[in-house]
């Protein structure tokens, strides 16, 4: 790992919900995941329905203190350092807690494909807006707010039933086709498409590490070169500071 770390000159970085953990980021889909006790609301009927609109954003005014007062662990900012030190190409994450740009990590060499937590997003025009005001007014109205233009305002995820935006998967593959190597942490590597893009990079020949605690849908692929099984918090940033020490 710190050879490989060390030998990296255009790192690209894959992350998903395994890595926040440690930062209080409750993780969705596991056994006591948010989705066991609500149910999501799809794209579809939120553009369509007023009640609809009003269980997403009861749903996001639970869960937004958490992500509001959620810090980066030691993972997000070893990433930082790789950064610094101008070995990383950039950090395409799963993960919607905005964590890795509060670490440090610049905007241009992130992708957040499942969008952000840490906006608001227009549906109609597009404007991005800080959260907070937003869901002081759904406390005390329990109206959904809306945005100048008209357009229904929308925490900046991705809903289910919605497409990650174009734009943000053509970065991405952009960055898989120019890394030098690829390491993928904290994700069991299955949801699709984002799980591709660090196959892109690895059909290329470039190395491929696989960190995290549990199987993933990648273990026993050719195109992985390092499979570490453990919590990632305990074995990256100690791999980034052996890397950079040497
Ligand atoms: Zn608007």
């Amino acid at each position: 790992m710190r050879q490989l770390l060390s030998a990296g000159k255009r790192i690209l970085v894959f992350t998903g919900a395994g890595i926040s953990t440690w930062s209080g980021i409750p993780d969705f889909r596991g056994p006591d995941g948010v989705w066991k006790r609500r149910q999501p609301v799809y794209y579809h009927d939120f553009m369509r329905s007023e009640a609809a609109r009003i269980e997403h954003w009861d749903f996001k005014l639970e869960g937004w203190e958490g992500f509001r007062d959620a810090r980066p662990n030691a993972t997000h900012e070893a990433i930082v350092q790789l950064e610094r030190a101008a070995k990383l190409l950039a950090v395409v994450t799963q993960n919607i807690d905005g964590l890795h740009s509060r670490a440090g990590t610049s905007a241009e060499r992130l992708v957040e494909l499942h969008g952000t937590n840490s906006l608001v997003e227009c549906q109609s025009c597009g404007q991005r807006s800080d959260p907070q005001p937003h869901f002081e007014y759904f406390r005390k109205t329990r109206k959904p707010p809306v945005c100048g233009c008209g357009g229904f305002l929308k925490p900046a995820t991705i809903s289910f039933g919605q497409n990650l935006k174009k734009e943000d998967l053509d970065r991405a593959s952009k960055f898989a086709g120019q890394s030098d190597l690829v390491v993928a942490l904290g994700s069991t590597l299955s949801v699709y498409p984002a799980a591709d893009i660090p196959l892109i990079a690895a059909r290329r020949g470039v190395p491929y590490v696989v960190i995290n605690r549990g199987e993933t849908e990648h273990d026993g692929l050719q195109e992985v070169t390092l499979r570490m099984e453990g919590d990632v918090v305990e074995i990256f940033p100690r791999a980034v500071a052996k890397a950079l020490a040497s």
